[in-house]
């Protein structure tokens, strides 16, 4: 089923550790997310935003334990075909991979039949319009190992160009997506995303405070707890 308004997901009693006999990284008592909510995850370096963004995309299990429950539209999670649900997701990684293929390639990397049009209107979208027009073969570039070298904030763009390109994701979880930008080209992807994901659930790690105003919900994290939510205006 299709992630929509009435969609779900909660967690309780959710732990996650990176080595089994490791103190938890995080512990999750309660958390609750609901159809295209934008959802703010905010702490510090090595609080545990990516490791729970990781969690809610299913690309890293919770430590076993017999309270702990995870419920997609009052479903367990392990009762659904989790691999048909993850194609929903869109995950932005703090350092997104950029593969040896031409620039078109690697934004179309999720949607191989998009059109060059489109591929161009993602690009302006991400803030690439000037980076791709000054490439020596435009779209057709190689970048990645051995071909055009991109810089990080770079990387972090051609990585949203791609979630531009999948809108029927609906759940998109992005890790730091502007961490290395400048705040100019930074405002501008921001005009850019608060539209264009209207109708989905957005997730948003970030450092970055001016983000807060924009979201529904946000979730403060510190050593991997959950230790305040609400809405931006009630923290
Ligand atoms: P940042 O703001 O720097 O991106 P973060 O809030 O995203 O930080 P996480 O990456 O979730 O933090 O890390 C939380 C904790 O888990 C840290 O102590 C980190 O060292 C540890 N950690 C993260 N990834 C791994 C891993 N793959 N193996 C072991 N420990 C890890
Ligand atoms: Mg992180």
């Amino acid at each position: 089923e299709q992630w929509n308004t009435e969609s779900h997901l909660t967690l309780d009693n959710v732990t996650i550790a990176y080595n089994d006999n490791d103190e938890p990284t995080l512990t999750i008592e309660h958390l609750a997310l609901q159809g295209y909510q934008k959802v703010g995850i905010i702490g510090r370096s090595g609080s545990g935003k990516s490791t729970l963004l990781n969690l809610l995309g299913g690309f890293l299990a919770p430590t076993n334990n017999e309270k702990q429950k995870i419920m997609l539209n009052k479903q367990p999670v392990e009762h659904l075909q989790l691999q048909a649900w993850q194609k929903q997701f869109q995950y932005i990684p703090q350092t997104p991979y950029i593969f040896h293929a031409t620039l078109a390639e690697n934004v179309a990397f999720y949607a191989p039949d998009a059109s060059e049009e489109a591929i161009i209107l993602a690009l302006e979208a991400a803030g690439l319009a000037t980076f791709w027009q000054n490439l020596p073969n435009g779209l057709a570039t190689l970048i990645g190992e051995g071909g055009q070298a991109v810089s990080g904030g770079q990387a972090q763009r051609i990585a949203l160009a791609r979630a531009f390109l999948t809108p029927e994701r609906r759940v998109l979880l992005f890790d730091e997506p502007t961490a290395h930008l400048d705040i100019e080209t930074e405002m501008n992807i921001k005009k850019a995303i608060i539209p264009l994901f209207e109708n989905h659930l957005v997730l948003f790690a970030t450092h970055r405070l001016h983000w807060v105003k924009q979201m529904d919900y946000v979730l403060v994290i510190e050593d991997g707890k959950i230790v305040e939510q609400g809405t931006p205006d009630e923290l």
